[in-house]
């Protein structure tokens, strides 16, 4: 049982402030797993809410293959929930509290208790607890607790499953595990998923399609790739990942940091200021002389598996990755290319490409 979700439009103001969300419209899939991906406060808790029917929406229409969902009332939605401090019941049991849903439910439409006992044994066991249900909470650990927490949210069969940075409290190499664990039980299960973050890894890692969020507007919808690759907007950029914000001047196509044409754009973009961003792995340095800009170190530092350099280039400042292995004293002169970078001076980003070599009185200004 998978479900496509409409959201349509939906709006929510709380009293008299900006917009949480504005006019938000996003398409999932049947058995799509969409993250819902960025910074603190940009709406997506709230947009979660009013799918889950725990907010109600100033405006918009939330659908479930078509059908009104914002009618149905929150225990008819079929909504399994998660959330990032999921307070299982404390007093119950890990088969208890995975039980709860369908304990809880009318009498008319509760399995027997028969049926209830081999559902839970079955949960349990997708999420690898399978000898864990007379446990308590507290005799868990927090990526347990978690996984806990999910079994009891897929109990109910839900149509469609909101997560709500459900790894978020955890540690990092936990969450990297329960990650890749979740991805393969969505693979194995096939519900129609609403994963909320603000880590652009998680989302990246996780997903079929992220929708990146900002001030309560999605910025961009696309794969993984798409939203890593080809940022629509400078917010989007930022967001993904590291990389060196660059403010230019844009005179022909070419980007100039002062009197330097750093970058080149592929597409036509509009004379005036603009953004560049580069990404510390598409920078490449030189020895002074080589093919590139005249550029000098200003710093550097180790950055897990490489180097991480900082250069100065016409007054603007980039970071390279370099190999570990290569030694670059500060001050030390060298040539800068950025083989790759997206800059936003129009209403959309495009790529660039280095620029053609300068010739005396170029682009003096
Ligand atoms: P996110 O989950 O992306 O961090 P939220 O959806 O929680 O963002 O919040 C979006 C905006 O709405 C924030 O500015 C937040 O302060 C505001 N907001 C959320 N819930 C409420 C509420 N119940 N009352 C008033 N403002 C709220
Ligand atoms: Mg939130």
């Amino acid at each position: 049982m998978t479900v496509a979700v409409t959201i349509d439009q939906v709006g929510k103001t709380f009293g008299k402030g900006a917009p949480a969300l504005a006019d938000v419209s996003l398409d999932v899939k049947p058995s799509e797993l969409v993250a819902l991906l960025g910074p603190s406060g940009s709406g997506k808790t709230t947009l979660l809410r009013i799918v889950a029917g725990l907010e109600e929406p100033s405006h918009g229409r939330v659908l479930f293959d078509g059908h009104d969902a914002l009618s149905v009332p929150v225990r008819r939605r079929g909504i399994g929930f998660v959330f990032q401090n999921y307070a299982l019941f404390r007093h119950m049991t890990v088969a208890e509290n995975v039980a709860f849903g369908l304990r809880s439910r009318p009498r008319a439409e509760r399995p027997s208790e028969a049926e209830i006992r081999t559902r839970v044994a079955d949960l349990l066991d997708l999420v690898q607890l399978g000898s864990f249900g007379g446990r308590f909470p507290a005799q868990l650990s927090g990526g347990q607790r978690q996984r806990v927490a999910l079994a009891r949210a897929l109990a109910i069969e839900p149509k469609v499953l909101l997560l709500d940075e459900p790894f978020g409290a955890l540690d990092a190499l936990v969450r990297k595990e329960l990650r890749k664990w979740l991805r393969e039980l969505h693979d194995r299960t096939g519900h129609t998923t609403l994963f909320v973050t603000h880590d652009q890894e998680e989302a990246l890692e996780l997903a079929d399609r992220v929708v990146v969020m900002g001030k309560g507007r999605i910025e961009q919808v696309g794969t993984p790739d798409d939203v890593y690759d080809k940022p629509a907007t400078a917010a989007v950029f930022g967001f993904m990942g590291e990389s060196s914000r660059i403010e230019v001047e844009v005179k022909g196509g070419l980007a100039l940091a002062g009197a330097t044409a750093i970058a080149a754009a592929t597409q036509a973009v509009p004379d005036g200021p603009g953004l560049l961003y580069v990404r510390p792995h598409d920078v490449s340095l030189g020895l002074p002389g080589t093919p590139g800009l005249e550029g000098e170190v200003r710093g550097f530092r180790r950055h897990g598996a490489i180097r991480r350099v900082e250069v100065s280039v016409g007054g603007a400042l980039f970071e390279a990755d370099i190999a570990p292995t290569v030694r670059v004293p500060i001050g030390e002169k060298v040539a800068v290319r950025l083989d790759r970078a997206r800059l936003f001076a129009g209403s959309t980003g495009v790529d660039c490409r280095p620029p053609p070599p300068m010739q005396p009185g170029d682009y003096a200004i």
